[in-house]
Formats: structure tokens, C-alpha cells, sequence
């Protein structure tokens, strides 16, 4: 049974559903089967240049005159109508990306908790007054930026419209919606529920396509005064390269090589769970995925034994049936990660999960792989592999644990087990990171914590009240009165 109420193929401009301009369309895949079961549509350079200039109107009509308190009840509402189609939108994520039933419900959740977060901050961001010279009174005014390009990827796509969608609605901006090729159901989803949550004409406009094409003309539209965008280091490079040219700001948000930090007075108990379920999430396509282990040589032999019996324990299997872990998001990602699999093949395999037996043979499956005792510098110890692969890496002392963990180009997020305050405060410092966590991983993933990396894992921030500060600017007012 399907649980899409709505036409897939359709993108949406100032509020209205229509087909693509030259109305080509692209086939929706099941990961877990191999089958396509829908289709969405093929947007092109002329339809962002449309919905550009959609939002550029909606900017100067009712969603450019409403106060923050509206901008922020109409959020909130979305928030409850996604609750209502809770069911729904997780049934759509499972079959889309192949992502667990119940992770993709988790990700409903999020989602509508991002819009109660951002609802109810829409009107909590004010300017200031500044002290100044005699017979002047200056102050600062909140705005927006104008119009929002967001370039969604197809890992955590409704997480990710929810905190870059609507923190940029709920500080009055107008926004184009690039979702991925591989993910689109849920953003058009969402689309549906803003409207029918009354948002304003234009406020979002959705335009599913291909990255090459839909994804680069919304990045180097010249209407456009900021891009939010999340993805692999090498487009993230070609956004900026292309906002540049336009002189636009851009948030970029392009993964990580994250480490935990095991010491030799860690609580393994309470470590395990989360060593392993950070790299495990989402089949490993996580951004913040902790596919680095970094243990102290003392407890090596015991951090690779709790580990392996979790990983022993891993079933591998179609999204619906709601397992451990699902496929990978399409063959080529499933490709991409056997690749890297087979540049492991000189070092030590501490565990493996397992597929199935009867998985269907069209899924793009793949055994979750632990590797042990692996040289910082190999190949699986820094590159993002975007897949159910984690390596254990030994260190002797503090100052080479910092040396590995900061050794590679990344820097999202970064966590450290220990009992030892000094050395919590002491690595928290020393490490490159956006997020730390001292003694979790994630901390659930609170729509409150500001979220962004270093490096080549990007620039910007967004989640949290720092998101608004992000999707708007500063103007500055200096009134003389005498
Ligand atoms: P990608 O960077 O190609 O795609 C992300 C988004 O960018 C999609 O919406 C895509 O349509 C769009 N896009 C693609 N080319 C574009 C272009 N030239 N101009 C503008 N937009 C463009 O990522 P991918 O191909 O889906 O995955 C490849 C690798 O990227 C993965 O293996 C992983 O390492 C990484 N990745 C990281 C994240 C993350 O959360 N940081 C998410 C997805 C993928």
C-alpha cells in the first residue's frame, strides 16, 4: 500500500504544482529492492530561474509583510501537521533513501521539532541599541537575507530541511528547495504540509532535479543572496565557487572523519553502545558518522572484543523490515563503499554483520566491517567513506591521540571518553572540531545545538539559535537627533 498522497512529479512555484518546464521526470528507486516504484520530476535551469523569482516576490507580498509571531504560529503548525503524517512521511523515507523504519521516524520527529524550535524562536531574535555619541541614538535591526537557495543532500533530508528551511523562514526569508535526485518524496512532502499549514504564496518553492543541473543553476542564480548547502567536499566547493561569482554567502556543511577518543579510564560499559551506534546510524551515511575509534594501547584488545560482539550481532536487511541497518541509498553508494572495502584488504578484520538471507538480491547491501589496529594514515583511517565501515586505531598518550585525531582534512565533530576532568577541559581545546561531546556521542541530536564543522568539513553554522543569526543580517542605524 502506498502511503504518498500526493503527485511525486510535480514541482512547486509561488504555491501552485506543476510539471517541469519540457515536463521530464527521473525514477524514484526502492534501495532495499532494487524496484522503481515512483517518479519525480526533472527540474531545469528555467524552473530555479521561476522559483527564484517566485520567492523574490513573495519577499514584497503577504510573507514579506507578516510579523515574526506569524511566521513563527505558521512554523509550529507545519510542525504538527508533519506529527499527523508521522506514518506516512517515515513509510516515504524507508522506501526513498532505504533507511530504517524506525530511524526514519526519528527523523519525522526531528523534523517537527525543528519547526516548534524555529516557531517559537521566529520573534525571540532582536537587535540591540548601542551607546554612542552625544545627540545620536544607534541601533541594529534583524533582517533577512532575501532569498534562500537550499541544496539538500539525500542522507538526513528531512532533518536537514528542517533546520535550514526553517530557520531561514522563521527569520522572513523566501526559500528554493533543491532536494537530492535519490531523495525528493519527503521534501515534496513537507512542501504540501507548509502549505497546508497556510503558509504564504512563494515562502518555499520546491524544485526536485538532477545536481548538475537544477542544483548548479540554484547555486549560481544571480537573484540569490545566500545558499545553504550539504553534501560531499567537492560540490560544496563548486557552490562557493559558483555563490562567488554573485558575492553571496554560503553555508557548507561536507562531512567529517569524526573520532572518538577512548582513554584507558573510560567507562567501556557506557562508551560501547555508542562507539558502535555512531558509525551503524543510517548505514554509516551520516556526516557526523564516528568511523574513527581512537583507544589507548592498554584497552585495545577490549575495546575490539565489546565492539566485534555488537558488530557479530548486526542484521543487515530491507528498510521496512526495520533491522539494524538497511541498504546503502543507491548501487552507486554501495559501489563507492565496496571500493573503499576492498582498499582494506591488508588490514585486520575485527567483525562483520550480516545480510540477510533473504534479502532481495536488487538491494544495495553491504556487511557492516569493523577494522582493527589500522595506521592513522591509512587510506580507511581518513578518508569519508559514507558507508558501515569503522577503524580502531591505537594510541600511547594524550598528545598523540590529539595528533590522530586531528590528522585528518575534516573537523564536524569529535568525542572524548574519560574520566579525568583536566583532560576533558585540556583535549576539548586541543581538538578541531565543531561539536564536542565529553563522555556521549551526539547527545540525540538536539535541535538546539549549533552544528557545523572546520576545515574541509565546512563553514557556518546551523541548528540551534546560531542558525538564525546565519540566515539573516545585520543592518545598523545611527540616528542624529542633536
Ligand atoms: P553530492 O554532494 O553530489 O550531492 C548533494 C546535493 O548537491 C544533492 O542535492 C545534489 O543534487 C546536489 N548537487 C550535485 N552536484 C551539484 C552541482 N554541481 N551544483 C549544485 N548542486 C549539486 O553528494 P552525493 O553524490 O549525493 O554523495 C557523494 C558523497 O558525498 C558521499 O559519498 C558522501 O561522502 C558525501 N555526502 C555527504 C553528505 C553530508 O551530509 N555531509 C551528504 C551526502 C553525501
Amino acid at each position: 500500500m502506498s502511503r504518498i498522497w500526493f503527485d511525486t512529479d510535480k514541482i512547486c512555484i509561488g504555491g501552485a504544482w506543476r510539471t517541469a518546464d519540457g515536463a521530464e521526470v527521473l525514477p524514484v528507486k526502492d534501495p532495499s529492492t532494487g524496484e522503481t516504484f515512483s517518479q519525480i520530476a526533472r527540474g531545469t535551469a528555467a524552473d530555479i530561474d521561476t522559483a527564484v523569482a517566485s520567492a523574490r516576490t513573495a519577499l514584497h507580498s503577504d510573507w514579506g509583510r507578516m510579523t515574526a509571531t506569524q511566521r513563527g504560529r505558521i512554523l509550529t503548525k507545519i510542525g504538527q501537521l508533519v506529527l499527523k503524517r508521522a506514518d506516512d512521511l517515515a513509510w516515504m523515507e524507508a522506501r526513498d533513501v532505504g533507511k530504517p523504519l524506525t530511524q526514519a521516524r526519528n527523523d519525522v520527529i526531528a523534523l517537527a521539532r525543528y519547526m516548534e524550535f524555529y516557531g517559537g524562536a521566529a520573534d525571540k531574535l532582536h537587535g540591540t541599541t548601542i551607546p554612542y555619541l552625544d545627540g545620536y541614538t544607534v541601533y541594529t535591526l534583524r533582517e533577512p537575507h532575501g532569498v534562500t537557495g537550499h541544496i539538500v543532500p539525500w542522507n538526513y533530508p528531512m532533518q536537514i530541511i528542517g533546520r535550514s528551511v526553517g530557520a531561514a523562514l522563521a527569520m522572513g526569508n523566501a526559500c528554493v528547495l533543491k532536494p537530492a535526485e535519490e531523495a525528493s518524496l519527503t521534501a515534496l512532502a513537507f512542501t504540501h504540509l507548509a502549505y497546508d499549514a497556510g503558509l504564504p504564496d512563494g515562502a518555499l518553492n520546491t524544485v526536485p532535479g538532477l545536481g548538475t543541473e537544477a542544483g548548479a543553476a540554484l547555486s549560481g542564480h544571480p537573484d540569490i543572496d545566500h545558499v545553504s548547502f550539504t553534501g560531499s567536499v567537492p560540490v560544496g566547493a563548486l557552490v562557493q565557487q559558483a555563490a562567488g561569482q554573485n558575492v553571496v554567502p554560503v553555508t557548507l556543511e561536507l562531512g567529517g572523519k569524526s573520532p572518538q577518543l577512548v582513554f584507558a579510564d573510560a567507562d567501556l560499559d557506557a562508551a560501547t553502545p555508542f562507539l558502535v551506534n555512531a558509525a551503524i546510524q543510517n548505514a554509516g551515511q551520516t556526516c557526523s558518522a564516528s568511523s574513527r575509534i581512537l583507544v589507548h594501547r592498554s584497552k585495545l584488545d577490549e575495546v575490539t572484543t565489546r565492539m566485534a560482539e555488537r558488530y557479530n550481532a548486526l542484521q543487515v536487511g530491507p528498510a521496512l523490515d526495520d533491522l539494524h541497518v538497511g541498504p546503502l541509498v543507491s548501487a552507486r553508494q554501495r559501489d563507492i563503499v565496496s571500493g573503499f572495502l576492498d582498499k582494506g584488504y591488508d588490514l585486520e578484520t575485527a567483525a562483520q554483520g550480516q545480510i540477510i538471507a533473504d534479502a532481495p538480491t536488487g538491494g544495495s547491501y553491504i556487511a557492516p566491517t569493523l577494522f582493527t589496529n589500522v595506521a592513522p594514515d591509512h587510506t580507511l583511517a581518513k578518508d569519508e567513506i559514507f558507508g558501515p565501515v569503522q577503524v580502531i586505531i591505537p594510541f600511547d598518550d594524550d598528545a598523540e591521540a590529539i595528533a590522530i585525531a586531528n590528522g585528518t582534512d575534516y573537523g564536524l565533530v569529535a568525542s572524548i571518553w574519560t574520566r579525568d576532568g583536566a583532560r576533558q577541559m585540556r583535549l576539548t581545546k586541543q581538538i578541531k572540531a565543531g561539536q564536542v561531546f565529553i563522555n556521549n556521542y551526539g547527545a540525540g541530536g538536539g535541535v538546539e545545538l549549533p552544528f557545523g564543522g572546520v576545515g574541509k568539513s565546512g563553514h557556518g553554522r546551523e541548528k540551534g539559535f546560531e542558525a538564525l543569526y546565519g540566515f539573516s543580517q545585520l543592518k545598523t542605524v545611527a540616528a542624529h537627533h542633536g
